[in-house]
């Protein structure tokens, strides 16, 4: 009866695949089955001792880093990030996310989590923005693995410019010092995931684990859903 009704509202109003923008099939979502096939991911963790733990490692020694897909220019998973994080395009960071949850289901280190927690934006940012994209993967993770997602434990204190147009060395001091601690013993002797949506120089997830580290006992695993080659 649902499929009845589904393949009926796929004839009415037909979805498009984000990639080749062919007309998606019933159980096909977001992507056709072709550009599914495509998308480059990382399988990094199949690896504990990857290259982005080692480059968000250099503060504080995290304890997992795992990345969905490689974002390269011009490819479809950057043209997938980019339309989730400035378009509104939320179907695709929830799309994302529950693929790599299917990935990392049976590890167990992701069910030792005590909380998830997103790369805050500053609040000016997330207003002009309507919405902070690493949250959206933060909860979805939350609901997915019944993990606890806190908003109210670090804020980013300092509204800088966009990063995109910097050199490494200016990204790195842009943010320095930007994120601040509130209920800090909440998170005393707690695994924290903290979650991004796309890493690129890793400066701002540093700077934002820099801060975490002060905590007692905290440990600290992380998940992005884009990296660049670091
Ligand atoms: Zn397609």
């Amino acid at each position: 009866m649902f499929k009845f009704f589904y393949s009926l509202l796929d004839v009415l109003l037909p979805r498009y695949c984000y990639g080749c923008k062919q007309v998606l099939v019933l159980g096909e979502k977001v992507l056709c089955s072709n550009c599914f096939v495509e998308l480059s991911r990382t399988m990094n963790h199949f690896n504990k001792n990857n290259d982005l733990v080692n480059n968000i490692s250099i503060n504080f020694p995290i304890k997992h880093a795992v990345a969905f897909i490689n974002y390269d220019t011009n490819s479809l998973s950057s043209h997938l990030i980019h339309k989730f994080k400035y378009n509104d395009d939320i179907i695709i960071g929830k799309y994302l996310t529950n693929l790599f949850c299917n990935e990392l289901k049976d590890k167990v280190w992701i069910k030792e989590i005590d909380y998830v927690i997103a790369l805050p934006l500053h609040r000016i940012r997330k207003a002009t923005r309507g919405y902070n994209q690493s949250e959206i993967i933060a909860k979805e993770i939350g609901k997915r693995f019944n993990i606890e997602h806190r908003t109210d434990c670090v804020k980013r204190i300092k509204y800088n410019k966009s990063q995109t147009k910097m050199s490494k060395e200016g990204r790195w001091k842009n943010v320095e010092n930007i994120f601040a601690l509130r209920n800090a013993s909440l998170l005393e002797g707690k695994h924290i995931l903290l979650v991004d949506d796309l890493v690129t120089t890793g400066a701002s997830l540093n700077s934002c684990i820099k801060t975490l580290s002060t905590i007692k006992d905290i440990q600290i695993s992380v998940l992005v859903l884009g990296k660049t080659i670091i």
